[in-house]
Formats: structure tokens, C-alpha cells, sequence
């Protein structure tokens, strides 16, 4: 299935004492989405934006918000998240012990449902979720920082996931996260990104 090629700029790579001016911003300059990573210090070796930062930007963009949860337990911030204002929530799937359950859930609460695999995490741990999945995140940095470079050794796995999902006939986007420019940005979407 052809797709349309969006563009989900993170707002970690943002000025933070003044997220809503960053938002217009973005929104000017072409964004088709807004992409929030949310660390829990835990998760990954660093702290960043709580669901109260994204609800206070919320009016200041008309763009779709996703959420990107690096998190230990995300079960219990995903409404949050969600009430926020992200129509989109993304967990990862080395934090969720009952995968589908969580991604099931998401959906049940009116957002679309994410799976993010970090670069060592292999295609086939997503494979019998499919089912109850809007949209798989790879990400092509280890999470944790922005501005780390593109680990080019997940585009075979790109190549897996977009296949599992071609098969089997999902409509479902793969978007990438990490490292991803004007150098990187064609190799990953010959690999099958969105
Ligand atoms: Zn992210």
C-alpha cells in the first residue's frame, strides 16, 4: 500500500522556555504532526515532559500531538497522555508485559495505539500485535537524547516490519525516530517508512 510520506518533527529538539511559540513554529513551517518524547528517567537515562507541559501547548497548535513513552509502566500515563491532547500514543514494547492488552486499551480510550522497538529489539516481538496497532515506531537511535546519529543497521528490520504488514494486509504506518535528516532520510523511507 502506497502512503503519504509525514513529517513528525520531536519537540525535543525545541527551545523549552517557550514550547507554544515552537509549536506555531513548526505548524509554519510544514509539520504534519507534532512528535512528544516523554522519558521517565527510568525507562532511559533522562527526564523530560509531563502530560501538564503538553496539555498547556495543546491550544497553541491545530497539528496531531503524539505521544512517544519512554516509560517503565506506561498503562498508568496513558490516559493522561491522552487527555492531554494526543491523539496518538505510542509505548514501547520492551516496557509492556501484556503488549496487547496495552495497546488494546489505548485504543479503547479514542487514540490511535503505537509500538516503539529500540534498535536491538527484533521485528518479530510485534508480530501478533498487529491486530490492534495504528502505528510502529523504530527507532534508529538507542532513546534517551536528542541529536544521536542514525544507526543505519535498522533498515533491514524496516524492511521486516513493512512486509509483516503488507502480508498481512494492515493499515499501518511506520514512522522511524533518531538521527533522521536530510542525509538519512531516503534510505529510510526506501526501507518502508512513512
Ligand atoms: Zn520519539
Amino acid at each position: 500500500m502506497q502512503r503519504t510520506i509525514e513529517i513528525a518533527p520531536s519537540i525535543l529538539a525545541s527551545d523549552f522556555s517557550k514550547l507554544g511559540a515552537e509549536c506555531v513554529e513548526l505548524g509554519a513551517a510544514g509539520a504534519d504532526r507534532l512528535h512528544w518524547d516523554v522519558m521517565d528517567g527510568v525507562f532511559v537515562p533522562n527526564l523530560t515532559i509531563g502530560p501538564d507541559v503538553i496539555a498547556a501547548c495543546r491550544p497553541h497548535s491545530e497539528l496531531p500531538f503524539e505521544a512517544h513513552l519512554m516509560v517503565v509502566d506506561p498503562d498508568q500515563l496513558v490516559p493522561r497522555y491522552i487527555e492531554a491532547g494526543c491523539s496518538t500514543v505510542m509505548v514501547h514494547v520492551e516496557a509492556c508485559i501484556h503488549l496487547h492488552r496495552s495497546l488494546s486499551r489505548i485504543r479503547d480510550l479514542g487514540a490511535r495505539s503505537g509500538v516503539a522497538l529500540n534498535p536491538h529489539t527484533p521485528a518479530e516481538m510485534i508480530s501478533h500485535v498487529l491486530e490492534v496497532v495504528d502505528q510502529v515506531l523504530v527507532m534508529s537511535v538507542n532513546p534517551g537524547f536528542g541529536g544521536q546519529s542514525y544507526i543505519a543497521a535498522v533498515e533491514p528490520k524496516i524492511v521486516e516490519i513493512k512486509t509483516m504488514i503488507d502480508t498481512g494486509g494492515h493499515d499501518i504506518d511506520i514512522e522511524v525516530d533518531g538521527g533522521i535528516g536530510a542525509g538519512t532520510i531516503a534510505a529510510a523511507t526506501a526501507a518502508g517508512v512513512n
